[in-house]
């Protein structure tokens, strides 16, 4: 008998919900890192709810504020599911997963950090994962400490270990999948070496969310931060996800309105969370559109989603490894769907130039993470990164043109 090939993960075929195309039907977009294009459900759900549904939330004395805080709520109720969060009351709405970062550096590190203090991060962090805690440490006399990355592009483990035996370390600080290289940390463990040292920890899930099954919960993470814009939804909205009695214990990091309970002359008292750490009008149709981002991610399913992008992943990386002159960087197992890569020869933005010329978008430069570029030893790499669009042919038209970049600057 001849034995049969094991059969392909099977592809998903959603290119045709994202107007994009329609209008650049020869676009192969490969910067899904940087921001995802947005399928016409999350169009149709911001416009519907400008068109129909629109008023201020949370203080209308009139029906339609109430069904406008409604919806925007249900939404909360919705991301909690989704990621498996421990209450919607843990889930905080903010800009983006920088300003998450930036709330829960000022709010925790004003209140706990003390001068000598360490926070531990590490080399491979995006700087939104980097300089908030520059800046908190900087104003209370503490310092920052970074894991070493291993060659391959992995967090050393050793190290972290070694670098949490230091009583000096207060806060962890991480990333749970690396723009960059792609690179899954093995986020369970990352967790539970923190809190065997009863450390809180903050996971950086900006390039997680969009592409695995989460479950928050389970994962037990202090402190979790995404963007919408990387997963479907609109830009202006990210979440910070942790457990309404860790939030509480959290001094409010901006005031205003919505987040008060009492508001006297010489003082205010605050609401708890959620509110606590919204203050002012937020993003509100941005929110209703994350909630269908994530209503049309939750009908593709996240294992569906993770599957596509492995197979878009090992396709690329068996064509690109084939190329002559071209270093690709990360590690060989364990990683999402981003390619980082340098030709030799050749700047990352001349290289990200000529794949312009080609239709093909690829990110070029330091990736907002200076410290993993200057480890890896090179100035800048240009950056391929694969979401549920993509098809094989992108992976075609990405490795021909690669191949003739490599071939010109030989
Ligand atoms: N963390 C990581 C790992 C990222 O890749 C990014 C954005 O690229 C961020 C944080 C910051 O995301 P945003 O700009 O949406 O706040």
């Amino acid at each position: 008998m001849t034995p049969t090939a094991p059969a392909a993960p099977a592809l998903l075929n959603v290119k045709a919900d994202f107007p994009i195309f329609d209008h650049h039907p020869e676009l192969v977009f490969l910067d899904s890192a940087a921001s995802t294009q947005k399928p016409r459900a999350v169009i149709q759900a911001i416009s519907d709810f400008y068109s129909r549904d629109y008023a201020n939330i949370h203080r209308g004395a009139y029906r339609l504020s109430a069904h406008a805080t409604d919806r925007f709520e249900s939404v909360r109720a919705d991301a909690a599911r989704f990621f498996r969060a421990p209450s919607p009351d843990g889930v905080i709405f903010t800009r983006n997963a920088t300003e998450a970062v930036n709330l829960v550096a000022h709010s925790w590190g004003q209140a706990h950090l003390n001068a000598g203090d360490v926070v531990l991060v590490s080399e491979m962090e995006h700087h939104a994962n980097l300089v908030p805690w520059h800046l908190v440490t900087g104003l209370r006399g503490a310092r920052v400490e970074y894991v070493r990355a291993t060659p391959d592009g992995r967090l050393d483990l050793d190290d972290y270990a070694a670098k949490l035996r230091n009583p000096a370390v207060k806060f962890v600080a991480l990333q749970h999948v690396s723009n960059v290289l792609g690179t899954v940390h093995p986020a369970a463990e990352l967790v539970r070496l923190a809190h065997d040292r009863g450390l809180p920890i903050l996971l950086d899930g900006a390039q997680a969310a969009p592409h695995l099954p989460l479950d928050l919960s389970a994962l037990n993470a202090d402190y979790y931060v995404l963007s919408s814009h990387k997963m479907l939804g609109p830009s202006g909205v990210g979440a910070l996800i942790a457990r309404p009695d860790t939030l509480n214990a959290l001094p409010p990091y901006m005031g205003g309105g919505d987040m008060i309970r009492e508001v006297y002359p010489d003082r205010s008292t605050y609401a708890p969370a959620p509110n606590r750490f919204e203050a002012g009008t937020p993003a509100i149709a941005e929110v209703v559109g994350f909630g269908a981002a994530m209503a049309y991610l939750t009908d593709l399913g996240m294992d569906r989603v993770e599957a596509h992008e492995q197979t878009l992943l090992h396709a690329a990386l068996d064509r690109l490894n084939q190329i002559e002159g071209l270093d690709l960087y990360g590690p060989p197992t364990a990683r999402g769907g981003v390619i980082s890569f340098n030709v030799r020869g050749a700047h990352a933005h001349d290289v990200a130039g000529f794949l312009d010329e080609a239709n093909i978008c690829v990110r070029a430069g330091h990736h907002c993470a200076q410290p993993l570029i200057r480890a890896l030893g090179c100035a800048s790499t240009a950056r391929a990164s694969f979401y549920i669009y993509n098809t094989l042919d992108d992976v075609d038209a990405l490795a021909g043109a690669m191949a003739e970049t490599a071939e010109f600057f030989r």
